[in-house]
Formats: structure tokens, sequence, C-alpha cells
């Protein structure tokens, strides 16, 4: 069956007849259960879910395909844990074993803010030895030497074992958010959103184990919020977990970004968030008519003092090189499904990312037609997973970006960290006055 919908995108041609509810509930905007989530999942018509996807997508950022220009660091790979999934960390007299001092850090940093880099993304191992100061200080010392770089630091596994080293003396969620405080006022701007991978706890425990379960994982982001610093969320399928757990790792995300955003609204003096059908659940992917006023999430906002998850970044599992080489990682087509299933069901997180790195650039070129609105960014240095036996240089330049976005329909818009709209000649940047888009 073909479905023309109101606004400029083409007829949704649709060749499995289950897929027709879950169609007319995003032609209305309305939120889609789990039961729906296993139809996107189970049917052969991958091509309706993109579609369907797509149409969500265009709704919220019209042919707006967004990347950024930024810098990997990870300031060591030595860890405490030994997941069998990861293929980064080492022992510290293992071959390739490697710390940075702060200045080298910093060093990274000025460079990358020479070569017009808005962002600076900072993770590593569980380091057993280095100190909160150690972080603290580094934070600071890039902030001093370049203030403009936006420093987006730290998985939430990381923030859990610098709350442990930290000796404030505090446990718990106030515990949590003090160290984020201390962490945010050297610098930290917002969390990456590392480390979640599937929330599910028998998947946790097969691969993952001695790693923060979900709950820890979703309190540091509450926490993150509650202090004003934005985040992304990711989820990393394709290994030992089925569909079942992605969903459910979906929907834990989902209730948490409800809960941030309520609050929100009501700080805002908003009282429809936008689902009077559904008054627990907030979504932001309906057509415009069901939004008199401005959606949410309202970057800039006066009084705005809520953090809240603004991207989700479905990451395919890379087995080679880890403890799961047996597996055989997720197929071209699964990844697609994925990003397509994950803008449909996360209807309150603005953004969907497809990340080129662990996606190539090519399928996330695919992707910006089947949900995604974001190809992340330049890179240079990335060091967690190689597809390919590819490099630790792993950079894209902002012309194949941009070529990539254009070749498949859409426009480029260089974003910073927070999807506000930057204009660049060069490696000179600022941030455009007019609306993004
Ligand atoms: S995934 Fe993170 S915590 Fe686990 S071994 Fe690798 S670096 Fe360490």
């Amino acid at each position: 069956m073909i479905h023309h919908v109101v606004d400029e995108s083409p007829p949704i041609h649709l060749l499995d007849p289950d897929l027709e509810s879950i169609a007319e509930k995003v032609f209305a905007g309305r939120r889609l259960d789990l039961d729906d989530g296993r139809i996107l999942y189970d049917t052969r018509d991958v091509h309706g879910v993109c579609r369907l996807a797509d149409l969500v997508r265009r709704r919220m950022h019209g042919r707006a395909a967004y990347y950024n220009v930024n810098r990997h660091v990870n300031y060591s790979n030595i860890c405490a844990l030994s997941c069998s999934f990861c293929a980064f960390h080492r022992k510290k007299d293992q071959d390739g074993a490697y710390e940075m001092s702060v200045e080298e850090v910093t060093e990274s940093a000025i460079q990358a803010a020479e070569a017009g880099a808005t962002e600076l993304h900072i993770v590593g191992g569980l380091h057993p030895w280095l100190g909160f100061d150690y972080y603290t200080s580094m934070l600071s010392a890039i902030r001093e030497a370049a203030p403009r770089l936006h420093l987006k630091s730290f998985t939430a596994v990381e923030i859990v074992h610098l709350q442990r080293i930290s000796k404030r003396g505090k446990q718990g969620f106030e515990g949590m958010k003090a160290v984020l405080r201390d962490l945010r006022d050297a610098g930290l701007g917002s969390l990456p959103g590392g480390g979640a991978e599937v929330f599910d706890d028998r998947a946790h425990d097969t691969a993952f184990k001695g790693k923060i379960r979900s709950d820890q994982w979703l309190d540091v982001h509450r926490a993150a919020h509650e202090i004003g610093l934005n985040s992304n969320a990711t989820m990393l399928y394709g290994h030992v977990e089925g569909r079942p757990e992605r969903l459910v790792h979906m929907d834990l995300l989902r209730r948490q970004q409800d809960a941030t955003l309520r609050n929100w609204a009501a700080a805002q003096g908003i009282e429809s968030a936008g689902a009077p059908d559904a008054p627990d659940a907030v979504v932001l992917t309906g057509p415009d008519a069901r939004y008199p006023g401005e959606r949410l999430p309202m970057p800039g906002q006066t009084g705005l003092e809520t953090g809240y998850f603004q991207t989700i970044i479905p990451l395919p599992f890379f087995p080679d090189g880890s403890g799961l080489e047996r597996l055989p990682g997720p197929s071209g087509l699964e990844n697609l499904r994925t990003l397509a299933v994950a803008r449909l069901m996360l209807d309150n997180i603005p953004h969907a990312k497809a990340f080129w790195i662990m996606q190539t650039l090519g399928m996330a070129q695919l992707m910006l037609d089947a949900g995604a609105d974001d190809l992340d960014g330049t890179v240079v240095w990335y060091d967690i997973t190689h597809l390919d036996n590819a490099s630790t240089h792993q950079e894209t330049t902002v012309g194949d970006l941009r070529r990539a976005a254009t070749e498949a329909g859409f426009h480029p818009v260089e974003r910073d960290t927070l999807y506000r709209q930057v204009e660049r000649t060069g490696s000179d940047w600022r941030l455009a006055e007019s609306p993004k888009g």
C-alpha cells in the first residue's frame, strides 16, 4: 500500500501489512510501543521501516545533515578491567600500553584548536593509579590553552571510576553529582555517551562483567542532566544480546528522557509536551500540527538548567581483536534497520547519529535516508575500534563529509557539540546567529 503524507517526503510504499498500524501511529506522531518495535525488527520490509524513520527525521531536521569538526584523544589505554568485547585496553606492561601526560593531552588540544576543531572527545580506560587530580588538571589545562574547545569527555564507566578515586567522601547519586560538578568546573562540557553497551544483565554479565550495569549508567547521565550537562546515549549491538534486549535498552533511555523533558517543560511553564494521548510521553517526532508552540527541546532557552540526551548513537559490534572473535558481528542490513528502529522508538531524543567510523562513511550516507541526521565529525585519531584493520589515524575531511551528505540529497550543516550551527572560513569559526537547518 502507498501512503501519501502531508510534508514534502516521498510517498511511503509499505510491503508488509503488519507495518500499517505502525505507519498510522508515525503519521499521527504517536508513541510506538515494544510490540511495534518487535514488528519493526521482524518485518521483511526493512526499506519500509527506513522510509518511516526517514519521515520522522525529515519532520525534525528537514534535509539538514549535521557534522562537526572534532578530534578524539584517548589519554590512556591502560585499564583495570578486561571486558571480553574490548580490543582497546592493555595492562601496564603489555605491548602497546600507553599513558599521556597532562602536557601531551593539552598539546593535542592546542593542535586541534589551531586546526579549527570545535570539540575534543576525550575518553580512556579505567587507569588503575592515575589520581583524580590528573583528570581535573587535564580539563583545566585544556580550557586555559584552548578555551573555545568543547570538552566532551568520559564515559559513564569512567565517571563511576572517578567517583571512586575522587576521595570526596560522598557516595551514591549525590557523590556522582559532586564529582560531575568538579569536572564541569574544571572544563567538562558534556558526556559522549559511551559505555552503555546494552541494558541487559544477562548480556552484560556475559560480555561486560565488571563494568557498570544499566542502572549506574543511567544514574550517571541523570546526574549530568541534573547539573545542566547534555549527553549522548550509545547502544552497542550485534554481540551476545538479541533484538528484544535492544528494544528494552531503547525503552529505558526513552523513559529516562521522558522524565527529564517533563521536568524541563514544567520549569519552562510549557503545559503540553506534545502527547495528549499519552500524558507521560514526550514525543518530539510528530507532525508540526502537533506542536502549537516550539518543539522541545529548545537549546539556548533563557533559564534552562536541565541537560538531556541529545543524540542516540547505535554502535555495531566489531569482533576482531576482542575476546568475542567467534561472533560474526551485525550485517549491513541489520545496521541500517537498527538505526531506523532507534529513530522511530526514541521519539524524545532529538538526534540520531550514523557514526561513520563504525558504520563506514558509505553506510552512514545510506543511513541519512533511514533516520540519521548526524554523521559525527572529522575525528583524526580513533583508537577504540579499527574497521578492517584500519590504523589509529582515521580522519575524514570536511569536504568528504559534506560531499557524502550532498550526494545523498541532504544539506550539510556544520554544528558545534550542542547542535548550534557553525559558520567557518578555514580554521576560523563562529556560531551562526540564524536558526540552523
Ligand atoms: S571497555 Fe572500557 S572498561 Fe572495559 S576493558 Fe575496555 S577500556 Fe576497560
